[in-house]
C-alpha cells in the first residue's frame, strides 16, 4: 500500500491473536481478538488513503474463490496454508494470471511467483513445504519475505515483469544465506496442462 498500489483485496478469517503481534506491523495490542482482514484495511487506509481496501472475514472456498480474485491482475498467497495455496492457483491457472508465493516455517522462507501459460504453477513445482504447521521463530523472518513478496507484486505490476518466475528463492535464516532453485513447466501437470 505504502508502494502505491491502487486496490488491494484482503482474505482471512482469522483473528488478531498475541502470536500474531511479534511478526507483523499492522495489528497491535488493542486489535487482540479482532478480525485480522478488517483491521488491515483500517490500517493500510491509514497509511495511505488513496488506495481502495477491501477485507472479506471469510475462509476460502471452491465456492467463492473465483468471485473473490475477480478483476484481481496479481494473486498473493501469504496463508502459509496449502489449501488456500491450491484454491488460489486454480484461479491463476484458469485466468492465466500471476501468483506470488510465499511460505516460512521455522528459520526458513520460501518465495516463488507462478504464472501458468507464462511458467510453473504450484502444482508443477514440488516445493518442500512443511505439511504441518510450523509458525516461524522469530519475528523478522515474514518481514523479509513479505517484503520480498511485495518488491516481487510491484515488479509485475510496474511492467518490469516478475524476477522469480520458475526459480524458488530460499532463505536460510540459521545461515544467513538465499539460495535458489529453477523449477520448470510439467507438460502432464493436472492443473495448467492443456
Ligand atoms: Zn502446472
Amino acid at each position: 500500500m505504502a508502494g502505491g498500489l491502487g486496490a488491494m483485496r484482503l482474505v482471512d478469517d482469522s483473528r488478531v491473536s498475541l502470536a500474531d503481534l511479534n511478526h507483523q506491523v499492522l495489528f497491535r495490542e488493542r486489535d487482540l481478538g479482532k478480525a485480522k482482514a478488517t483491521m488491515a484495511e483500517r490500517r493500510l487506509k491509514e497509511i495511505n488513503p488513496f488506495v481502495t481496501v477491501e477485507s472479506h472475514v471469510k475462509i476460502l472456498s471452491e465456492n467463492n474463490v473465483f468471485r473473490l480474485a475477480a478483476s484481481c491482475d496479481v494473486l498473493i498467497d501469504a496463508s502459509n496454508n496449502a489449501g488456500v495455496g491450491s484454491l488460489l492457483n486454480l484461479v491463476a491457472a484458469r485466468q492465466q494470471i500471476p501468483l506470488v508465493h510465499a511460505w516460512v516455517w521455522e528459520m526458513t522462507g520460501l518465495l516463488t511467483t507462478f504464472w501458468p501459460s507464462r511458467g510453473p504453477c504450484q502444482a508443477c513445482a514440488d516445493l518442500e513445504t512443511p505439511s504441518n504447521h510450523r509458525p516461524a521463530l522469530l519475528g523478522p523472518l515474514p518481514g523479509i519475505m513479505g517484503a520480498l513478496q511485495a518488491l516481487e507484486v510491484l515488479r509485475i505490476l510496474g511492467g518490469l515483469g516478475p524476477a522469480l518466475l520458475g526459480r524458488v528463492l530460499t532463505f536460510k535464516g540459521t545461515q544467513f544465506t538465499f539460495t535458489e532453485k529453477i523449477i520448470r513447466v510439467n507438460p502432464l501437470c493436472p492443473v495448467c496442462a492443456v
